[in-house]
């Protein structure tokens, strides 16, 4: 299978001749502005010495400092973070927030490490980066299975390196130092704002609407309370360690009380075990991934029987069962759109710390529904003015506001 970085420049290739863009910003596109790759050492609970492989890659920062989470998974490699600072290079431009795109990532299982090892691992990271990461440069988030309670240890340490503390480098933060009210659902409340657009055009009435959910981490739980909520109905759910089903509906309450007191929603009792492949091919009106990459390829697109497709996960679909959900006329909410609920609030959250003034809950809310709504609409507005895709819809609007901010920088004798 193409890695995450070929797939992610093939869906470039596609949005090519739709963008009407100068060709050298494909050159521009076509790779990172820096990629950083470092080894961070931990003293381990045992005294033994562990040394873990980081990665930062700053992709494009045409727009503005770049932005972009900062992952923990044994499985990143150069290639996928590679891939994710594209994507949020191409999310901060459909969020229409003055931001590029980074992403980070450091190659361990968080799991098998303690908490004093996970802070150590998290200020490494910080150090090797020290110089190349900052509120005007680069600002990382968390990502998967890393949290506010990390982002607060990594802003810890940025402060002590450079004798100041500056919330601004990092957000995604605990409360108490500078973060924002509304973070934590942010990229499911985005995503709930996008996933009404769509019901509203499929004529789909939320109360007799089912869901299921890959993924129970952040995006993935809040979702599920969000959408329960709202009186759709959830139907399966699943984390790493599978999945749970119930074509009744399942008691959204209850299944996040078995998650936070044990760990994962297949203690839920009551339902069918179901694996996460099966999870994706139910029966149910919206699919909504959540989870990681390279999910839906085209092995299993064919299969999948939903109406809408929300992404919360970055790069979930390949773009092999895109041109099938396509063929099927399964509406896709694409990731650099349907999860950038996220980082709008991330960019709220900045603007917050320096502003040293902060914003009620009802304030951000209210600004993140607008921000959503009205980038849903001038996606589709794309996609229906030049019969492509959603996704392909959302590249164009990103490309254009890309090509904007690299045109006002450049001397062109084309202006
Ligand atoms: P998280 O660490 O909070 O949760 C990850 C979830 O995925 C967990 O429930 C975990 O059990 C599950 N998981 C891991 N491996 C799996 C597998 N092989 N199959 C099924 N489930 C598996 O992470 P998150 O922040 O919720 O991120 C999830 C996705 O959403 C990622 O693609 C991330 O890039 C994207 N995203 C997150 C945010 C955010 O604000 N948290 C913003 C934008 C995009």
């Amino acid at each position: 299978m193409a890695n995450a970085f070929e797939n992610a420049m093939r869906q470039l290739e596609k949005a090519k001749k739709y963008a009407g863009v100068e060709p050298e910003l494909f050159q521009i596109l076509g790779q990172p502005k820096m990629i950083f790759q470092f080894m961070i050492p931990v003293k381990m609970d045992d005294c033994s010495l562990k040394i873990f492989n980081g990665y930062r890659v700053q992709y494009n920062d045409a727009r503005g400092p770049t932005k972009g989470g900062i992952r923990y998974h044994p499985q990143v490699d150069l290639n996928e973070v590679k891939a994710l600072a594209f994507w949020m290079a191409m999310k901060c431009a459909v969020a229409n927030i003055p931001y590029g795109g980074a992403k980070g990532g450091v190659e361990v299982d968080p799991k098998k490490l303690s908490q004093r090892e996970l802070e150590l691992l998290s200020r490494g990271y910080i150090r090797a980066m020290k110089e190349n990461i900052g509120p005007e440069t680069d600002v990382p988030a968390p990502d998967v299975y890393t949290n506010a309670t990390i982002m607060g240890w990594m802003a810890d340490e940025w402060g002590l390196v450079h004798g100041h503390y500056e919330p601004a480098m990092i957000t995604g933060k605990p409360l108490a130092i500078g973060g924002s009210l509304g973070r934590d659902d942010a990229t499911s409340r985005g995503a709930l704002h996008c996933i009404r657009e769509a019901c509203k055009l499929r004529k789909m009435d939320p109360k007799r609407t089912t869901v299921a959910i890959q993924g129970f981490g952040n995006a993935g739980h809040f979702l599920a309370k969000l959408m329960n909520e709202e009186g759709f109905k959830i139907i399966a759910a699943s984390d790493s360690k599978g999945g749970i089903y119930d074509p009744n509906g399942l008691n959204v309450p209850e299944l996040l009380k078995v998650k936070e007191q044990k760990g994962s929603v297949q203690e839920y009792s009551g339902g069918k075990k179901i694996t996460n492949e099966e999870l994706l091919e139910l029966q149910v009106d919206i699919l909504a991934p959540a989870a990681l990459e390279n999910v839906i390829t085209k092995s299993n697109a064919d299969k999948v029987r939903a109406k809408i497709v929300a992404e919360l996960a970055n790069g979930p679909t390949t773009p092999e069962a895109d041109e099938i959900f396509e063929r099927k006329g399964i509406l896709l909410i694409p990731d650099i759109l349907a999860n950038s609920g996220g980082v709008s609030v991330s960019y709220f959250e900045w603007v917050q710390n320096r502003q040293g003034y902060y914003w009620s809950l009802e304030k951000v809310q209210k600004r993140l529904a607008e921000k959503m709504t009205s980038e849903f609409n001038a996606v589709w507005n794309i996609s229906q003015e030049k019969k492509i895709d959603m996704r392909t819809a959302a590249f164009v609007l990103a490309l254009k506001r890309i090509s904007s901010a690299v045109e006002a920088r450049v001397y062109s004798d084309k202006k």
